[in-house]
């Protein structure tokens, strides 16, 4: 009933011209693929390239970040109003803003709920790190995160926002959550949000981050509880990232 969700995080990588031909391959190889839903996330710069690459494809794009004002003085900021109309989604609170950046849960609140507002859907990241999973602070941690991050947020807007849960200590590390740990942390994930919206979260879509490769993605996605993967370094390699997608089929 949930249709499988893969986005590509691309980072801080590719050229415009890298990730034009990146667009473009994977608009040939993915173009029938209606049953899983794949978004890519190029950098800012290359959110037009790869809109034009994709086409007419099912394939939809994605921001990894941006401010939550429409406009102001707010120097190298993208703000919702530019980027509404340009993509279908934009990844918010992923652990790289909140550890490098400074974002904190107020804002990335405001993110989403102005991400929302432009009619962008968020991708909200979730996720503990080493440290707090350690100390056994994982399921407190995401509560913190998913309630701050979704404050103010009603069930009808709840139907737009795909959660990631991304361990942090996963994150480009190699080293993935087994498929057993994914389950059990999106199961939380999704009594948290049906707390919150009752029945709808058993619409929302929840996804794995932290090193999913073709190798893991089947395992993992066929988990439950697992709707889909937020991939970031096998994301940039067009044969591996169709594999993911088909793991999820
Ligand atoms: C990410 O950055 O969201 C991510 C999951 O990265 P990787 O797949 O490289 O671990």
């Amino acid at each position: 009933m949930r249709k499988p969700i893969i986005v590509g995080n691309w980072k801080m990588h590719t050229t415009i011209a890298e990730a034009r031909a990146l667009a473009a391959e994977l608009a040939v190889l993915l173009r029938n693929v209606y049953e899983v839903e794949v978004g890519l996330c190029p950098p800012f710069v290359s959110l037009s390239a790869v809109r034009s690459a994709i086409g007419d494809t099912p394939l939809k794009l994605g921001a990894q970040n941006m401010h939550d004002q429409d406009q102001g003085a707010f120097t190298g900021e993208v703000s919702p109003r530019m980027l509404a109309g340009l993509v279908d989604y934009v990844i918010i609170g992923h652990s790289e803003r909140r550890l490098l950046f400074g974002e904190r849960d107020d804002f990335i609140n405001r993110k989403v709920r102005s991400a929302l507002r432009h009619g962008i859907r968020p991708i909200l990241c979730v996720g503990e790190t080493l440290e707090q999973n350690e100390r056994g602070e994982t399921e407190a941690v995401l509560l913190r995160q998913l309630e701050h991050g979704l404050e103010g947020i009603s069930a009808e807007e709840a139907h737009q926002v795909t959660i990631a849960y991304e361990p942090v200590w996963a994150i480009g590390t190699g080293r993935a959550a087994t498929p057993q740990d994914a389950q059990a942390r999106c199961a939380f994930v999704r009594q948290r949000l049906r707390a919150q919206f009752g029945a709808v979260a058993d619409a929302m879509r929840i996804q794995y981050g932290g090193s999913v490769n073709a190798t893991n993605a089947g395992d993992i996605l066929k988990q439950p509880d697992v709707d889909g993967a937020l991939v970031g370094g096998a994301s940039l390699k067009a044969a591996e990232f169709v594999r993911i997608v088909q793991a999820a089929m």
